[in-house]
């Protein structure tokens, strides 16, 4: 196990392109960190300067508080899985995870107990003797990662692990990843663009957006205490709704229904935003049906419904906003039709609307 620290690391193209800005973090030993952002937010490009794949344009970079810009990826004992699992398709399962070991010389009797207790651990006992072509993609999967832990090295890199599966296997992996990562215990660092992945996976995730960190924290953290309107509209499925308006006279107008701020934020903290735009947000899972007392009630007009089982989405046009409303499935209402629901106000996120960073409101 390793600790892992990044001080003002920076990634600049030979291009010129600034990819990573300024990003600071430190990685516990043991800790399962997982970088999310939408495509191009420089994920993969700070995961392979970790890795060594890459080197760091400026900034430090320590694993277990040595300096390690200048180590080559060997030097670091890193291990890493890649999206595409660039398993050797002509060597068998056994010899796919042994390959690395045989390389370093390690003596076979001790290859083959690693195998042995990698496979246990993988599910993978069965299939040692199979070609990559004879496995499904799941179990593809697991002889890539296979092929890392058997390295027994103390930091642990994914790519994107999960992107080659289809939804069902992917549910089944993510859950087989946290038990592997909880068993052998290395830090891990895991790139994706699911937020999904993200929660259920990590215990902190950073949120990236155009190179630069927007939140470090638990998934409990992003979830209820998001920093920017970013971090509020990307995690979370359906995301935020967010209403944008001008404040007038210490409230908002979303059609003909007014909303006063004066519920939710302290009065001086109201009076500097008279006549400035806020963003007025809230998450889908939060309304009740009806006019409900300490909310705010809103009409709206059902233009869609999506029945899931557990819960129904309803995709309603507050005069004039469009938003996504989470409800029982017993309580769907009819389309083309017209609903009155409740936001709470302590569910209620309010946002500058020049800086879109959070306000502070009375939660
Ligand atoms: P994705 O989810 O699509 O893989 P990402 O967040 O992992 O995205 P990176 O692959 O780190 O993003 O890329 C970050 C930015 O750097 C992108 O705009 C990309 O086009 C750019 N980039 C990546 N590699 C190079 C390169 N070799 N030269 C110049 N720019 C690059």
């Amino acid at each position: 196990m390793a600790y892992l620290t990044l001080q003002g690391i920076n990634k600049i193209y030979p291009n010129g392109f600034h990819a990573v800005h300024d990003f600071n973090l430190e990685i516990e030993q043991g800790e399962f960190i997982i970088f999310v952002g939408p495509s191009g937010c420089g994920k993969s490009t700070t995961l392979r300067m970790i890795a060594g794949l890459e080197n760091i344009s400026k900034g430090e970079f320590y694993i277990d508080g040595v300096r390690a810009n200048e180590k080559g990826p060997r030097e670091r004992e890193v291990a890493m899985v890649f999206q595409s699992y660039a398993l050797y398709p002509h060597m068998s399962v056994y010899d796919n995870m042994a390959f690395g070991l045989t390389l370093q010389g390690v003596d076979d009797d001790i290859i083959e107990q690693r195998v042995m207790d990698t496979a246990r651990i993988l599910g993978l006992t069965d299939y040692l003797d199979r070609k990559p072509r004879a496995l499904s993609g799941g179990q593809r999967q697991r002889v890539a990662v296979g092929r890392a832990i058997i390295r027994k090295v103390g930091i642990f890199l994914m790519d994107e692990p999960l992107s080659n599966l289809d939804a069902k296997q992917r549910v089944t992996m993510r859950s087989e990843i946290t038990d592997i990562h909880r068993k052998v215990g290395a830090t891990t660092i895991y790139v994706t663009h699911d937020q999904t992945e993200a929660m259920t996976m990590a215990d902190r995730i950073v949120v990236m957006k155009d190179g630069y960190i927007q939140q470090v924290g638990t998934p409990y953290e992003l979830y209820f205490k998001p920093v920017n309107m970013f971090v509020a509209g990307f995690i979370g499925e359906p995301p935020m709704n967010f209403i944008t308006a001008d404040v007038q006279n210490g409230a908002i107008k979303v059609g003909s229904t007014t909303l006063a701020l004066s519920n939710v934020l302290a009065a001086d903290k109201l009076a500097t935003y008279e006549g400035k735009k806020i963003i007025f947000g809230f998450r889908p899972e939060v309304i009740e049906l009806g006019a409900k007392a300490d909310s705010y009630v809103l009409k709206a007009d059902v233009e869609l419904t999506e029945l899931l089982g557990d819960n129904t989405n309803v995709y309603v046009d507050i005069e004039g906003v469009k938003s996504i409303l989470k409800v029982d499935p017993h309580d769907t209402p009819e389309m083309d039709t017209n609903i009155e629901f409740s936001i709470p106000y302590k569910s209620v996120y309010l946002f500058d609307g020049d800086t879109e960073m959070v306000i502070d409101t009375n939660k």
